[in-house]
């Protein structure tokens, strides 16, 4: 049986609950199972790898292996990004979209569009270690491409993403991102949106153009910024060094960002993932651009941003059963950290 002194090791241990104030979302902030900031960095061997393999379908000279391309940059002579269609593509525009129910069970046909941003000729080149101008083409390519599926008809939502790594669910090593036209709108995105308009509605301001601003104020989270885009580590960040990248000038969806937004987005994606790079030693991570709907007119209350979920950890039962994450990691001492870090 167990009495309270068999407790004793976690006395004066304070977990804690934090809410995000723009999704809603409760976390656990573990802090006692913690790790020091640097702890967390990978601790497996560098990526091995050459700057050219001929069975890779994005090293150049194996063009014919993709389908496409939607385009590439720079628009003559060789490329240095390339947009082709996803040759395993999770939906396909050359079929009709068309919505059916037989009872209450609806589907409707896998019309959509999944392309591939090929982000360098370079196979061992990770974006991370890319120069500025690499960044900016990236930027550019993931604009457009945003840009072509967001103006297709039938598309209502538009997410650009990028697995880095293993971990993050990559199986090609070439570094690549992705972007999907999907013809439905997520439940999900439909349920930040509608927390989003309650704030508005009570407020009269936008949830995430009032967190940036607190989150500026308050100071402790902020791991970089300039003069168009403020990079953080959220109050109630669901999981070790999980950032945010908020345009500072309210927009709603991805293609509302101009060239200046570009370059902006473009240099301080460059210092956060460098430092995630050299602080976490070349983390596993998801990025994704979290943007309004497709079509939709600009929004006063939504506000398109950047998240990225370095993986270091592993979600397991809890998470999947209540859709909360316990996160190991204090956001203050992670952004402290990677705040310290030269990149
Ligand atoms: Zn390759
Ligand atoms: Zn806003």
């Amino acid at each position: 049986m167990l009495r309270p002194d068999d407790f004793i090791a976690w006395r004066g241990y304070m977990p804690e609950l934090r809410q995000n104030m723009a999704t809603g979302e409760w976390v656990v902030i573990a802090t006692e199972r913690a790790r020091r900031p640097e702890e967390f960095a990978s601790k497996r061997e560098p990526r091995a790898s050459s700057p050219h393999r001929d069975d890779c379908p994005f090293c150049p000279g194996n063009e014919r292996f993709t389908p496409g391309p939607v385009f590439s940059l720079p628009t003559t002579g060789p490329w240095e990004v390339r947009a082709v269609t996803n040759k395993f593509a999770a939906l396909v525009p050359d079929i009709p979209l068309r919505r059916s129910c037989d009872g209450h069970f609806r589907k409707a046909t896998g019309y959509g569009f999944h392309q591939v941003i090929i982000e360098t000729p370079r196979h061992d080149l990770p974006l991370a270690l890319q120069e500025p101008a690499g960044f900016d083409r990236v930027v550019e390519a993931w604009h457009r491409s945003y840009a072509l599926l967001a103006a297709a008809p039938g598309v209502e939502f538009v997410i650009p993403f990028k697995n880095h790594g293993e971990a993050a669910g990559t199986s090609l090593e070439h570094p690549h991102s992705q972007i999907i036209g999907l013809p439905i709108f997520p439940g999900h995105i439909r349920g930040r949106m509608e927390e989003a308009i309650r704030f508005y509605d009570a407020e009269g301001e936008c949830v995430f153009c009032a967190m940036v601003r607190m989150e500026r104020q308050a100071g402790a989270r902020i791991v970089a910024e300039n003069d168009r885009f403020t990079a953080f580590i959220p109050y109630a960040a669901f999981s070790p060094f999980h950032l945010w990248i908020f345009p500072r000038v309210h927009q709603s969806t991805f293609r509302e960002l101009d060239d200046g937004g570009k370059a902006g987005l473009s240099t301080i994606l460059r210092t956060v993932l460098r430092k995630l790079h050299a602080g976490l030693g070349d983390p596993d991570y998801n990025l994704m651009v979290r943007s309004g709907p497709a079509d939709a007119p600009r929004l006063k209350y939504f506000h398109w941003y950047i998240s990225i979920v370095p993986r270091l950890g592993k979600a397991a039962g809890f998470e999947l059963g209540s859709g909360m994450y316990i996160n190991t990691a204090l956001p203050e001492e992670s952004a402290a950290y990677l705040r310290a870090v030269t990149a």
